[in-house]
């Protein structure tokens, strides 16, 4: 069995192909999305762009989207747009892959007009924010960081089977070795994450 990944950016990789803006590549599966750091004074043709995208059968997700509180672009629109996107998402039945830089405690608020599954990815946060957000119904993406973050080993130990998945995100490593990492973590086989993983791949699809 393969090892997906659920979030990355190299064209060809098994798992879910994140378009780069106005990119008319052709991957297996991809999603795609307005990224905080792509908004500028055009952003009606990249969202529309992104919601012509978006209704291709070979998309299976939207993002990443979000909120950034590094990039200089105006958080009111940041919202606005993220807020467009998820009710792009509510429409198309596709689930959402989250970008967020030090606005965690803002997502809440969004979580309660999503009507699909939101991912956040790459989570690197501690303890309370991981607890915050599964409590609100969130999944969380694993990466790189799970290779050598001990305080996040300890956060995914304790995050639920059926809320999680990995990624390699931008990183130039090889996803095996992040499988293999979690599987020790949660003291399973490399086929039993990758069993588990397939399975909320399934949850987040069909909106179970
Ligand atoms: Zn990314």
């Amino acid at each position: 069995m393969d090892f997906f990944d659920f979030h990355h950016h190299h064209l060809g990789q098994f798992g879910i192909y994140n378009l780069d803006l106005f990119s008319d590549d052709n991957p297996e599966i991809f999603s795609v999305g307005l990224h905080p750091k792509d908004i500028t004074n055009d952003f009606e043709s990249a969202l529309d762009w992104a919601k012509s995208r978006a209704q291709e059968p070979n998309c299976l997700a939207i993002g990443e989207c979000g909120l950034d509180a590094l990039v200089e672009v105006d958080s009111a629109l940041q919202e606005e747009l993220f807020t467009q996107q998820i009710l792009l998402a509510n429409k198309l039945q596709k689930p959402i892959i989250i970008h967020c830089v030090r606005r965690h405690q803002d997502l809440l608020k969004f979580q309660k007009i999503a009507k699909i599954p939101l991912i956040v990815h790459g989570f690197n946060k501690k303890e309370s924010i991981a607890t915050n957000l599964l409590n609100a119904g969130f999944y969380l993406s694993f990466g790189k960081s799970l290779l050598e973050n001990l305080s996040l080993q300890s956060v995914f130990k304790e995050c639920p089977n059926h809320r999680f998945f990995l990624e390699t995100d931008a990183a130039e490593i090889n996803i095996s070795e992040i499988y293999d990492k979690a599987s020790s973590i949660k003291a399973m086989s490399t086929s039993e994450m990758q069993q588990l993983i397939k399975q909320n791949l399934n949850l987040i699809l069909n909106n179970e």
